[in-house]
């Protein structure tokens, strides 16, 4: 079962197999009352269910067939919540009280589950939107959808809301020499659990938390990994003093200023952890919460990778410059031998890919063009939401505003149905005139 889902979702991401299915699709339209929201992650099912709140009915689209599937079908095994649970809650439903701190991938799947059930969300699975168009003289935006089926539909509706995420896709780099690498290359999307290479050399390239969290997970199954650090990066312990680090940081940031509880949080670091450049991993310029909010980097939350970068069973790697037949050369002339190659090289936005509109969203790189907070709403009936790369923090703002706003337009549009309604039933029938 599960196999099969994993092929299905797999399917309904391949852009050949949706390009085949656009082709042959025989189309048919439905017109949707309130919002239509395009993809059942978490951001999709926070709108869905602020909007039931109000009152608002809506519609979900998603491409595979069940909800959250960045979870459920892209993540490794041992991840848990980054945040404290806390920080992570959709609008209108905590997380169960026995729950702890930092829930494993599976509890917050049955989590999103509940929170689905709780609210009726019922999205339509298999449901690839492959085009979204606004068409003026209509005043309504024309959605198109392929299934796995081939069968393609069009959705008319006055209000579009986009959740595909910031993690829509894989991004994987091109490297030299990569057809020829004897290995298998990986994304991170796809590896679950390190068993499989068990005694194996294994380079993971990329220092995010992903990257960070894979070679810890491969050493807990010994097999030898190396990672790749090409840029700087701020690795902080997730709990200092106490409390979770990004709780801390959140309750400083209401009484200091940024670069004072930066310098604050890089003392307390450096105390915990040492001097992180010591062992290849050099800290940025900026601070870690200056550096998050400029440019949407994520420092890395440390669960005990660190630890064995410090004991050698992990190892340290500049770039890469070429790929060999079993070998990797890196850029100081190094050449070392390897099994496989894990590119823990991050996700992107796909909406440049089926949304038809420039002015929301950027071209490059698929975010709304206005910074937060003030990056979900755009003209037309156009709303996006989890794009503020703030985390599920982001996305309970954004859903919250995006349904208030719908409900205003829906309770204006609904007084002026139900007055013409109104008049229609006091108009004297032909019959009674008669
Ligand atoms: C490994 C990992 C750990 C994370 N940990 C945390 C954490 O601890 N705390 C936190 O706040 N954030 C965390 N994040 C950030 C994460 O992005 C959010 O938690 C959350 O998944 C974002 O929800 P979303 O609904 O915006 O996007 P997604 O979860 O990516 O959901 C988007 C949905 O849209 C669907 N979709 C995409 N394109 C289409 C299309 N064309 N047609 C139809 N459907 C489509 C996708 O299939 C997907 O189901 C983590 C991310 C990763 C990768």
């Amino acid at each position: 079962m599960d196999c099969l889902r994993e092929i299905q979702g797999k399917q309904a991401h391949d852009p050949i197999f949706i390009e085949k299915m656009n082709t042959s699709a025989s189309w048919r339209c439905i017109c949707v009352p309130g919002p239509l929201i395009v993809g059942a992650g978490p951001s999709g099912l926070a709108t869905a269910a602020c909007l039931k709140e109000k009152g608002v009915p809506s519609v979900v689209l998603e491409r595979s067939n069940c909800i959250a599937s960045l979870w459920q079908l892209k993540t490794y095994d041992r991840l848990r919540l980054h945040l404290p649970k806390q920080f992570c809650e959709l609008p209108l439903m905590g997380f169960p009280t026995d729950f702890p701190t930092y829930p494993i991938k599976q509890q917050f799947v049955d989590y999103l589950e509940a929170y689905a059930r709780e609210f009726g969300i019922k999205p339509r699975f298999n449901e690839t939107v492959s085009q979204a168009e606004y068409d003026a003289t209509l005043g309504f935006w024309r959605v198109k959808s392929v299934g796995v089926n081939g069968k393609g539909t069009e959705y008319v509706c006055r209000w579009l809301v986009v959740a595909t995420g910031e993690n829509a896709e894989a991004v994987m780099p091109e490297m030299e020499g990569m057809g020829e690498f004897g290995g298998d290359i990986r994304h991170t999307s796809l590896y679950k659990r390190g068993e499989e290479f068990r005694g194996k050399r294994v380079l993971v390239v990329g220092c995010g938390n992903s990257g960070m969290e894979v070679c810890l997970d491969l050493c807990n199954h010994n097999a030898k990994p190396s990672l790749v650090v090409r840029d700087t990066v701020h690795v902080l312990p997730r709990e200092m003093l106490g409390r979770s680090t990004f709780g801390l940081s959140m309750w400083l940031l209401n009484w200091l200023p940024i670069r004072f509880v930066d310098r604050l949080l890089l003392i307390v670091t450096w105390l915990m952890l040492g001097d992180t450049a010591r062992i290849g991993l050099d800290r940025p310029r900026l601070g870690p919460l200056e550096l998050k909010n400029l440019s949407g980097k994520t420092p890395v939350l440390d669960v005990g990778t660190l630890a064995n970068i410090k004991s050698g069973d992990i190892k340290v790697c500049p770039s890469i410059k070429r790929l060999k037949r079993h070998a990797v050369e890196f850029v100081n002339g190094k050449t070392e031998n390897f099994d496989a190659i894990i590119l823990a090289t991050g996700y992107k936005s796909n909406v440049p890919s089926w949304l038809k509109e420039r002015e929301m969203f950027s071209e490059k790189d698929g975010y709304p063009r206005r910074p937060f907070p003030n990056g979900w709403k755009g003209e037309s009936g156009l709303y996006a939401v989890g794009f503020t790369k703030r985390g599920l923090l982001g996305t309970s703002m954004d859903a919250r505003r995006i349904a208030e706003d719908i409900e205003r337009c829906w309770k204006h549009e609904a007084k002026h149905r139900m007055a013409f309604t109104r008049s229609l039933l006091q108009q004297p029938s032909s019959d009674s005139s008669s």
